[in-house]
């Protein structure tokens, strides 16, 4: 009881800052210029950027404190869901025009490549939000894809819909890590060969613009329902910014580790998460499968053996 008025609190406090912080920087980003022409610190004001970095820092948060229980992370990922991908399409005007994912992270890494095939300049948007995305990734794991990406978001939330555990799939990182690569070597060999961008034919964030095209459509419906029984397919098999944050991701400050002395190898964390990375970061392996700093494996360790630490 004690430990919950303690918790609420904290996160009551926590959102009057943030509720502070988000008025005034809409405000001025508000009254700020056009959408043309913008520098690097119009892109950083954009709502989407700096409301997505709050969402990360706080994840950070909770994640270093170990409160990031089942139903925090199922309202968590609505939220994530909402604002970035559902908000937008509100009839907010400028506001919702500056939480929308233009670019969205797909976009953010493979726009560029094409500017570049084409000999036209990258717009400094496509390089300053990968820029968020990289320092957030190395600050914190994939506290971006984890915390902060609409897709990422609602395919984690239909892969808790709880279903047999004899349907959740876990399938080799060797293989989906193959998969991801090659269409990514593939996108650079056909953007330089014939100015093709692959990834415009199976981009689950297209339905996020909500014009209902009928490729936009099916890829998402393909993508929910994959991920009733894998954890994040989209992430692990095509996303190119889950490829990049996952080499990102070694080189993290905080991430997911295991406390040897307290690991009884009961192996409750592996059963539970359904997530690929976790027997590697068991095994202490270097290289492990992408860590979306979930959060799940610390909550069900019975013996606190799993922490986001330094
Ligand atoms: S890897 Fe997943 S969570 Fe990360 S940007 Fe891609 S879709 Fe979003
Ligand atoms: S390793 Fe743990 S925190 Fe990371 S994605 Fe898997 S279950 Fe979540």
């Amino acid at each position: 009881m004690k430990y919950t008025s303690h918790y609420i609190s904290k996160i009551g406090k926590i959102s009057i800052y943030i509720l502070l912080f988000l008025c005034i920087t809409t405000a001025v980003w508000a009254s700020g210029g056009s959408r043309r022409s913008m520098g690097v610190f119009d892109v950083l004001l954009l709502p989407r950027v700096w409301i997505g970095a709050l969402f990360c820092l706080a994840g950070i948060w909770l994640l270093m404190k170990s409160w990031v229980q089942r139903n925090l992370r199922l309202v968590i990922l609505g939220v994530v869901f909402f604002t970035f991908g559902i908000l937008p399409a509100l009839p907010l005007g400028r506001f919702a025009w500056g939480m929308g994912m233009h670019p969205s992270p797909v976009c953010a890494i493979t726009k560029p490549f094409l500017f570049l095939s084409a000999d036209r300049g990258v717009p400094i948007i496509f390089l300053t939000v990968l820029a968020v995305i990289s320092v957030l990734s190395i600050i914190g794991n994939k506290i971006f894809c984890g915390w902060a990406c609409p897709i990422g978001a609602i395919q984690e939330l239909f892969n808790k819909i709880p279903l047999p555990e004899k349907l959740k799939v876990i399938l080799p990182f060797k293989v989906t890590n193959s998969i991801r690569i090659i269409i990514f070597i593939t996108f650079i060999t056909l953007v330089f060969t014939a100015g093709i961008g692959i990834y415009g034919y199976f981009n689950p964030f297209h339905f996020l613009h909500w014009r209902f095209e009928a490729m936009g459509i099916l890829v998402f419906l393909v993508t929910l329902t994959a991920s009733l029984f894998i954890f994040r397919p989209f992430c692990y098999t095509v996303c190119p910014i889950g490829l990049f944050t996952w080499v990102l991701e070694h080189f993290s400050l905080i991430k997911v580790k295991v406390n040897k002395h307290n690991c009884t190898d009961c192996n409750l964390c592996i059963k539970k998460s359904h997530c690929p990375a976790v027997q590697s970061i068991i095994d202490g392996g270097k290289s492990h499968p992408d860590c979306f700093a979930c959060g799940r494996c610390i909550e069900v360790c019975p013996h606190n053996a799993l922490g986001f630490v330094r």
